[in-house]
């Protein structure tokens, strides 16, 4: 069996996709994971995107705690008996991941953008040294765990005529030790760089805050509205919320279009918008490393080439 989980539903509808591929290969059901109230609806629905049974594992807990759901999801490969175990890359995930390779004593590989069959064997293979190279690992045991990012894989095409079994079933865990506290939210300003088709991103090569105006333009006339930004102008200048920081340690996107203005192109930033559909890089030195990424690039100031860009969008979208 070929078990999929995440707390974040697109997240399962992008992993069904694979999880689809090794069930064929190795003829085994791929089934859909549900923790927490029960859901037929959204049951339903992973089932439409290509998962042939879901189990609901019904519990009382309102939030998420590692230690608990470890202990559910743990009893669910038991009763399954799931041999490959796909988890959504995200902060719960990552720490669900850990933990059901330790319970389990199986193998987790963390953040996989290709999986596949060879040899009767399960492959992962991952980026590392910040984009430098590609890791391919070969489980050695059973079952496999790996953690599957966002924007890794596109969903299936939707069929609601899929027909799929829903298994629903109390699963009592062990009530950890820890307690909630406090939930503080992050400070967000709502923006979701991750779905957005449009970004315009801004970086080092901006002189002040005020100046950020001229990306929101840019970006309010392509009708993306989205702005990003690498690591420095969130986490050093703190100019934009964390929400607009893309590459390595922030977000991953896929957007059709990406315009990085005033950003060097280091292999951090590249990590976070290479896959997306069209770069376009402003930078006023021709050597920047940031031109190697891009499908268009200009070389000039930022300062005369945004308005000038902004006002020909304008002028072309009416
Ligand atoms: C472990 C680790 C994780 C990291 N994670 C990330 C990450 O997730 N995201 C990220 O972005 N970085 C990350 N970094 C940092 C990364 O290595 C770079 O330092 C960072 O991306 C540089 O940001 P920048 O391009 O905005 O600034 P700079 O490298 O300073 O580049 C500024 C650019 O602006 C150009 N410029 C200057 N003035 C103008 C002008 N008037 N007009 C046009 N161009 C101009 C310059 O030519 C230059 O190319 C990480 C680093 C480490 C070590």
């Amino acid at each position: 069996m070929v078990l999929v989980y995440s707390d974040n539903k697109k997240l399962v509808f992008e992993m069904l996709n694979v999880a689809v591929e090794l069930g064929k290969n190795t003829k085994k059901e791929v089934i859909a994971v549900i923790i927490g109230k029960s859901d037929e609806s959204l049951a339903r629905e992973y089932i439409s995107y290509g998962a042939d049974n879901v189990f609901i594992a019904e519990t009382n807990f309102e939030t998420f705690k590692a230690e608990e759901y470890t202990d559910i999801l743990s009893k669910v490969v038991e009763e399954t008996g799931a041999d490959t175990i796909l988890i959504g890359s995200n902060k719960n995930g990552k720490e669900l991941s850990a933990r059901l390779g330790g319970i389990l004593n199986a193998g987790c590989v963390v953040d996989s953008n290709n999986i596949y069959i060879k040899d009767n064997n399960i492959f992962a293979e991952r980026v590392v040294y910040s984009g430098n190279a590609i890791a391919i690992l070969k489980f050695n045991s059973k079952p496999a765990i790996i953690t599957i990012p966002p924007k890794a894989f596109d969903p299936l095409k939707k069929d609601e005529k899929r027909k799929g079994e829903i298994t629903k079933k109390k699963i009592e865990a062990e009530k950890s030790q820890s307690k909630i506290l406090k939930v503080q939210e992050l400070k967000s300003e709502g923006v979701n760089v991750e779905d957005a088709e449009i970004i315009v991103s801004c970086g080092r090569g901006f002189k002040n805050k005020e100046d950020i105006k001229l990306v929101n333009d840019l970006a309010d006339v392509l009708k993306g509205k989205t702005v990003g930004c690498s690591r420095p102008i969130a986490a050093d200048l703190k100019w934009l919320s964390e929400d607009h920081w893309i590459g390595l340690s922030g977000h991953k996107v896929k957007p059709k279009l990406y315009i990085a203005a005033g950003i060097s192109g280091q292999i951090q930033h590249i990590a976070g918008m290479r896959d997306s559909g069209i770069i376009v890089a402003i930078n006023k030195d021709p050597e920047a490393l940031i031109f190697k990424s891009a499908d268009y690039g200009i070389v000039g100031d930022l300062y005369e080439v945004i308005p000038k860009l902004t006002a020909a969008v304008k002028e072309k979208m009416g």
